[in-house]
């Protein structure tokens, strides 16, 4: 169940991970992208805490909806939309349900339909989709976590920037479905 005191200690994590990880999401980020998203992701989390911070959010709702308009409106590339929008969906879906199920699949379906994209493009769904699944099985670990992102590696990229590369983007990680899995890894350490 999500609270308001486990979501806020989730982004806490979440954008601890983000910035000692920094480097190395922009680095995965470099053979397939423009090798920004490690910065994208540290810019948009600051924002993040400096809005929670400042505006002491109450409701699992709220937390969520400031999140997400921090994000959306700092995070210049792919990613702050996206994730953007994922928060914002589950926002929404935290209006009738405190379940953690609901809520993820509400973020995912935000996702795919801001990203107009599904799982098996090599993108940040191909983190997301297994998660929820494992989820689901009261299942998830970290070693899973990594794994799933690990797995991006043999996909060829069908959107965003990697898609450009296409073929050449095999054997590498997406960094899209790195920074979501340090999301994931933060809400089992939150024990949402
Ligand atoms: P940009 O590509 O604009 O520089 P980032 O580098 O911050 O933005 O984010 C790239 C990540 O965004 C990718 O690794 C991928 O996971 C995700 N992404 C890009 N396009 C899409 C899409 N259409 N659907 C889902 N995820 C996407
Ligand atoms: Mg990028
Ligand atoms: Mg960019």
């Amino acid at each position: 169940m999500f609270t308001t005191e486990n979501l806020i200690k989730t982004l806490e994590l979440f954008k601890e991970k983000i910035d000692a990880n920094k480097d190395y999401l922009s680095e995965l980020d470099t053979p397939i992208g423009d090798g920004d998203h490690g910065n994208n992701m540290a810019r948009g989390m600051e924002a993040v805490a400096e809005s929670l911070g400042s505006k002491n959010p109450d409701t699992v709702m709220d937390v969520f909806k400031l999140t997400a308009m921090a994000l959306i409106s700092k995070v210049g590339g792919a990613s702050g939309p996206l994730y953007g929008t994922a928060m914002m969906e589950m926002a929404k879906a935290s209006a009738t349900t405190t379940e953690v199920i609901p809520i993820l699949e509400a973020g995912f379906l935000g996702i795919q339909k801001r990203g107009s994209s599904e799982a098996g493009e090599k993108t940040m769904l191909d983190e997301w989709a297994p998660a929820i699944e494992a989820i689901k099985e009261n299942q998830l670990t970290e070693e899973l976590l990594q794994t799933f992102a690990e797995g991006t590696k043999e996909l060829i990229a069908k959107k965003g920037r990697a898609s450009y590369v296409g073929e050449r983007s095999v054997g590498h990680i997406d960094p899209g479905a790195m920074s979501s899995k340090y999301f994931f890894q933060s809400l089992l350490e939150a024990g949402v």
